[in-house]
C-alpha cells in the first residue's frame, strides 16, 4: 500500500467520525472508544510492529502519514497515538520471551500498551530527579511512588514505568540507577495501583497514578537494571516525529477551515478573504507549515534509515508545533466571534493543539537540546 493509499483509507475511516462525535466527547471528557476500535481493527495502531509479530511492519514515515491524516480530517490521535510508539521500548530492548508474549497481542488489539509513566509531580522535566522506587523482593519488584500526566492509563492494559532501582545518592552517573518495568495494570489495579483522572483544558484522558506496594515480576523488567533512562530516550525521537506529524495535520486543518470561511463570509459587501489583513497571516502560516512538514518528512526518513535523528526529530517537533499553534491563532482570528462557538470545532482544536508547546517535551527543552548538542554551547541545566 502506498502512502497516498494509506492517507485515502485513513481519511475514509475518519469521515465516520465527524465534528459532532468529537464535540460530544469533549463535553463529557469521554474516551473515543469507537474511533480507537476502528483504527485498531484497520491495523493502523500496529503500523510499526514488525510483521513477524503480527503488525504491519511499516516505516515511521507511514505512521507519520496516518497520524497527520487523522488530524487533517479533524479527528484527534491523542487517544491512541502512544499505542504506535510506546511498544518501541519493548521491541528494541525487551527479551525475545517478552516480545513473543506481548507484541502479537498488542498488534491484534487484544492488549493495549499506551500508558507511559515517566513524569512525576516533583521532578518535572528533570527525569534524573524521579523518586518512584522499585525495591527488589525475591522474584518481584515492589513499586512505591507517584506519577503524573500518565495519559490513557485508564484505557490501557499495560504501562511502561520508569522507576528508581538505585538511590540517587549511590549512582555514579546522573542518569543511571533508573529501570523500566512493564506493569500489567489488569493485575495491579486490584493490588495497590490507583489511577485518578485529571480534568484538563482539552479532552486528553490524562491521569495521576499512585503506587502503593505494587508488585511486578522481575521478569517484566525491560533490559538491564539501572539502564532504563537509555531505553526511554531511545523511543523519544519516534514520539517527537509522530507528534510533529499530528501538528502538521492540525495546521493544515486550521488553514483549510480558515480559508474556506474567508471565502464564504461576506462583510462590507465582499468576502473577508479579499482583505490582505486576512490573507497575509494565512499565506504566512501556510508557508511555515509547508517548511515544517519538510522537516518532519526529513526526520522520519532519517529515522527510517536507522541513523541518529535526534536533531531533526527535535526541530520537526518544534517547527510543527509552532506552525499548528500559529495556524490555530490565525484561524480563530479569521472566524472572528464564530471562532469561539463550539459548533465550528475551531475552539476545540485550538485547545487541543496548544498542548504540543508543552508535551511531550516543552519548547524550551528542545531549544536547549539544539543549543547544546547541535551548536556546541554550554549545557544550561
Ligand atoms: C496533557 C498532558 C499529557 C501528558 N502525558 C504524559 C504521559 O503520558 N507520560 C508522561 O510521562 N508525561 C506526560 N506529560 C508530561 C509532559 O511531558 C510534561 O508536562 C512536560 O515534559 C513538561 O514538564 P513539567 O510539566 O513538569 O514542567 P516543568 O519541568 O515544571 O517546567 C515548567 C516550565 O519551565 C520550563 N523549564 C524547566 N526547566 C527549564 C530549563 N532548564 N530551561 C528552560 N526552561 C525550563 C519548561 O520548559 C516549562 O515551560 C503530559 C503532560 C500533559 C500536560
Amino acid at each position: 500500500m502506498t502512502i497516498l493509499a494509506i492517507r485515502e483509507a485513513v481519511a475514509a475511516l475518519c469521515a465516520r467520525f465527524p465534528g459532532e462525535y468529537w464535540r460530544a466527547l469533549d463535553r463529557s471528557r469521554g474516551y473515543p472508544v469507537e474511533f480507537v476500535a476502528a483504527l485498531t481493527e484497520a491495523g493502523y495502531l500496529a503500523a510499526l510492529i514488525p510483521q513477524e509479530y503480527g503488525g504491519a511492519g511499516l516505516p515511521l514515515a507511514a505512521a507519520s502519514a496516518i497520524l497527520e491524516e487523522i488530524h487533517l480530517q479533524g479527528c484527534n490521535g491523542a487517544a491512541c497515538h502512544a499505542q504506535m510508539y510506546v511498544m518501541g521500548t519493548l521491541l528494541r530492548h525487551g527479551s525475545a520471551e517478552q516480545k513473543a508474549r506481548y507484541l502479537p497481542a498488542i498488534a491484534s488489539g487484544a492488549l493495549r500498551l499506551q500508558a507511559f509513566a515517566v513524569t512525576e509531580p516533583t521532578s518535572g522535566t528533570d527525569t534524573s530527579a524521579i523518586e518512584t522506587v522499585a525495591m527488589r523482593d525475591g522474584h518481584d519488584y515492589v513499586i512505591n511512588g507517584q506519577k503524573i500526566w500518565t495519559s490513557r492509563a485508564e484505557y490501557s492494559d499495560l504501562m511502561i514505568v520508569l522507576v528508581r532501582t538505585t538511590p540517587k545518592a549511590q549512582v555514579t552517573t546522573r542518569m543511571s540507577g533508573l529501570s523500566v518495568l512493564l506493569v500489567d495494570m489488569r493485575d495491579a489495579r486490584a493490588a495497590g495501583l490507583e489511577i485518578r483522572p485529571i480534568r484538563t483544558m482539552m479532552n486528553h484522558s490524562t491521569t495521576a497514578v499512585f503506587f502503593d506496594n505494587v508488585r511486578v515480576p522481575a521478569a517484566n523488567r525491560i533490559g538491564e537494571e539501572g539502564q532504563g533512562f537509555r531505553y526511554i530516550v531511545s523511543g523519544m525521537n519516534a514520539e517527537r516525529i509522530l507528534i510533529a506529524s499530528e501538528c502538521i495535520g492540525d495546521a493544515k486543518w486550521f488553514i483549510r477551515k480558515a480559508t474556506d470561511y474567508a471565502n464564504e463570509r461576506h462583510v462590507f459587501g465582499r468576502p473577508i478573504g479579499q482583505n490582505q489583513g486576512v490573507q497575509f497571516p494565512l499565506a504566512k502560516v501556510y508557508a511555515s507549515t509547508c517548511a515544517a512538514a519538510l522537516m518532519v518528512n526529513q526526520a522520519a526518513e532519517l529515522f527510517d534509515t536507522g541513523a541518529d535523528a535526534g536533531a531533526e526529530a527535535n526541530m520537526a517537533k518544534l517547527l510543527a508545533a509552532d506552525a499548528a499553534w500559529d495556524a490555530a491563532n490565525v484561524c480563530i482570528q479569521t472566524f472572528g466571534g464564530f471562532g469561539f462557538a463550539e459548533e465550528y470545532d475551531v475552539e476545540r482544536k485550538f485547545r487541543e493543539t496548544r498542548l504540543y508547546q508543552v508535551a511531550p517535551v516543552s519548547t524550551n527543552l528542545i531549544l536547549s537540546y539544539l543549543a547544546e548538542h547541535v551548536l556546541g554551547l554550554p549545557r544550561s541545566y
